[in-house]
């Protein structure tokens, strides 16, 4: 069994279906991307496993870190899985620092709620974590604060405060969009670097597709609230077979071929509330056909489509 082994995770919202039976898995040591448009289930997604809903959520399924089920933990349990067993590190590190703190009083702050910690020990742990994520000149910068550090650096300083209680599971929600195009990849390839070291399962959230190719194993591709193709990123990049990750890759052209034409997808993804039978993407679908409009397709063989790319007798 995998580290982390998501079944059927759905999200209800006065009456809205805002995911609807997410399933995948994620290995020790490995990163899994969670990709698509916004309004495509993500950051729900990722709420639901830290059970960070609006009140009145309907939540179904389950979402097994080892052997804790985060679905189905009670009020106390669930405050110590948060930040031991699941971590989240935001994507904007200003809004998610506090001005009036140091590096060092964010880091002791956390190990001291979470962790059996002596106080002697806190200062040397935290600076230890800085290091760890590559902060140039840790012990000083442990008395710098938020402002005082480049978007990367602040960025290193939320991933330390992620992995302080050591979890099984990070959930780095669009971790780079803060920053300049050549962090980008070096944030990336610290979150990959990290996830080896400590044998950690990463779950990357992104509307890029692309900007995770290179760290991640699997990638889950989310449409309005569905998954619709997941497997192997070697494989769905070579050969995507639904249109939708093909449409999502024609977007933005490789890094490696800047400068190719881009291919727009038309409409905009639907809301929780808007009523599309069959294939939710079938009034953008450049494929679709009147089966499309009627049968909601099945996830099968990692593909939810009736007429996926390269199917047999298809164009
Ligand atoms: S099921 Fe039909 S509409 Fe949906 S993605 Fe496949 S071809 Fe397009």
């Amino acid at each position: 069994m995998s580290a982390v082994e998501v079944r059927g995770l759905g999200v209800e919202l006065d009456g809205a279906k805002l995911l609807d039976g997410l399933s995948l898995s994620i290995e020790a040591g490995a990163l899994h991307a969670l990709v698509g448009e916004s309004g495509s289930g993500k950051t729900t997604a990722a709420n639901a496993l830290l059970r960070l809903l609006p009140e009145g959520a309907k939540v179904r399924g389950s979402a097994l870190v080892g052997t804790v089920d985060l679905i189905a933990l009670g009020a106390a349990a669930l405050e110590r899985a948060r930040g031991r067993t699941v971590a989240m590190m935001l994507q904007e590190p200003l809004a998610a620092l506090n001005p009036v703190l140091t590096v060092g009083a964010h880091l002791t702050e956390t190990l001291e709620v979470h962790r059996a910690v002596t106080k002697g020990e806190l200062r040397s742990r935290a600076v230890a974590l800085l290091e760890e994520v590559g902060l140039p000149e840790p012990a000083s910068r442990f008395h710098a604060y938020p402002h005082q550090l480049s978007g990367g650096q602040r960025q290193r300083v939320l991933l330390a405060a992620a992995l302080a209680c050591e979890p099984a599971l990070l959930i780095a929600d669009e971790p780079t969009t803060a920053l300049d195009a050549s962090m980008k990849g070096v944030v990336l390839a610290l979150i990959r670097g990290l996830a080896e070291r400590r044998k950690l399962a990463v779950l990357l959230i992104s509307h890029d597709l692309w900007a995770v190719r290179e760290v991640c194993r699997d990638v889950s591709v989310l449409y309005a609230g569905r998954l619709v193709e997941q497997g192997p990123v070697a494989q769905v990049f070579a050969r995507p077979r639904h249109p939708y990750t093909h449409a999502l890759l024609a977007a933005r052209p490789a890094p490696e071929h800047r400068g190719g034409a881009l291919e727009a997808i038309g409409g905009v993804v639907p809301g929780p509330n808007d009523v599309v039978p069959g294939c939710r993407f079938h009034p953008r679908c450049p494929r679709a056909e009147a089966r499309c409009r009627i049968e909601v397709p099945a996830l099968v063989d990692g593909c939810a489509c009736h007429f996926p790319l390269g199917g047999e007798g298809r164009r």
